[in-house]
């Protein structure tokens, strides 16, 4: 496949040390007004360095690649997750690290979907955008852009990079990636993690958590696997929810996941037709997977009576995961995977840190 690439610190067509790769999806950070209208379309990522001069300022080399396309994020689908995560592969020697300009409107479930597919990663994977398009006056883009790109260059006394895992920074925080939910769509902390600590603040010195931060390890090469299963579906409990509702996505062909987002400690009604609905796809070999729809804390299945049957009936709990870890986590095993009760095994487990045990 080929790409729009530019190369600059130092301008050379080679990649220099020690130098970062940008991989230009699109969304908003790189959008602008179209000629005469009121709406927001991607712009010809070219123009960047126009927009944010301060990046041919810094210590380190940059290369920019975009997708041919770049789109808002409502539009990726897992083909672009595999995309991305084989540009990574391509590249992973010639570069230290690798920021991805992504929308914030499904930066997480990209973030998540890339924490598993690359397999043995030990060099920084950071995600930005912005809530305001570059060219607008008071945007946080231009913030978010240059210190993701200093956090990716960071390197510990040894010369490692200090990350070495699929991030999200956004508004001074560097977040874990497959922890991160937008959880605001107006203000400028668009970006939480409500189960698991910043990796890093960005105030006037930037703060390193290391405590919580994944140690450099000596791992095998880096794989970036190339398939994900898209047989998986929500169902979002709420008051009033029908049995044609919940029949009807547990009937879907092919159906093999379903990620089941329960009130508080994960709990679900207890009225007979759900309970049956639920044994009965565990028996045809749907695997469900129960996360809550409180951001913080986790499923306890078993702690109130309105989750016991869950658990005896083999549902998976997803601890503090998120919805968009969860999914993403269903698709990858469900792809490597095709045993029911080790994919359940496997989702109930952490794999990369989204969840706790
Ligand atoms: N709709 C945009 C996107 O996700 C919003 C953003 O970038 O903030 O691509």
């Amino acid at each position: 496949m080929s790409y729009n690439t530019i190369h600059i610190n130092p301008i050379s067509p080679e990649p220099a040390q020690g130098s970062v790769l940008v991989i230009y999806t699109g969304g908003t950070l790189g959008m602008v007004y179209e000629s005469k209208g009121k709406q927001l379309v991607p712009f010809n990522f070219d123009q960047i360095i126009e927009k944010v001069p301060e990046i041919s300022r810094l210590s380190f080399g940059i290369t920019f690649l975009s997708l041919k396309e770049p789109i808002d994020s409502s539009n990726v689908n897992p083909a672009i997750w595999i995309e991305l995560a084989g540009i990574i592969e391509e590249n992973y020697e010639a570069y230290d690290s690798f920021v991805i300009l992504h929308g914030t409107d499904t930066m997480a479930y990209t973030a998540s979907a890339l924490s598993y597919l690359l397999e043995n990663l030990n060099k920084p994977v950071i995600l930005t955008g912005a809530q305001l398009p570059i060219g607008v006056a008071r945007s946080d883009a231009r913030e978010n852009f240059i210190t993701a790109l200093e956090l990716a260059a960071a390197k510990t006394e040894d010369q490692k990079p200090v990350f070495s895992e699929v991030c999200i920074y956004f508004n001074s925080q560097l977040l874990r990636g497959n922890r991160s939910k937008k959880q605001e769509s107006s203000d400028f902390n668009a970006f939480h993690s409500e189960n698991y600590p910043y990796l890093a603040n960005a105030g006037v010195q930037i703060e390193y958590n290391f405590p919580f931060i994944k140690p450099q390890e000596e791992l095998a090469p880096l794989h970036a696997h190339k398939l994900l299963d898209t047989n998986v579906a929500f169902i979002k409990m709420f008051p009033g929810i029908s049995e044609k509702v919940v029949q009807s996505i547990l009937g879907i062909e092919g159906l093999r996941g379903v990620v089941l987002e329960t009130y508080g400690a994960g709990n679900a009604t207890t009225e007979a037709w759900f309970l049956e609905s639920i044994r009965t796809a565990i028996e045809k070999g749907i695997v469900i997977f129960n996360v809550s729809q409180c951001d913080g804390g986790k499923v306890t299945q078993g702690h109130y009576q309105t989750s016991k049957y869950l658990k005896q009936v083999g549902v998976v709990s997803g601890s503090d995961i998120t919805a968009e870890a969860a999914i993403t986590k269903m698709m990858y095993i469900f792809s490597k995977e095709n045993d029911v009760q080790k994919c359940a095994e496997q989702l109930g487990k952490p794999l990369r840190g989204e969840m706790s045990i």
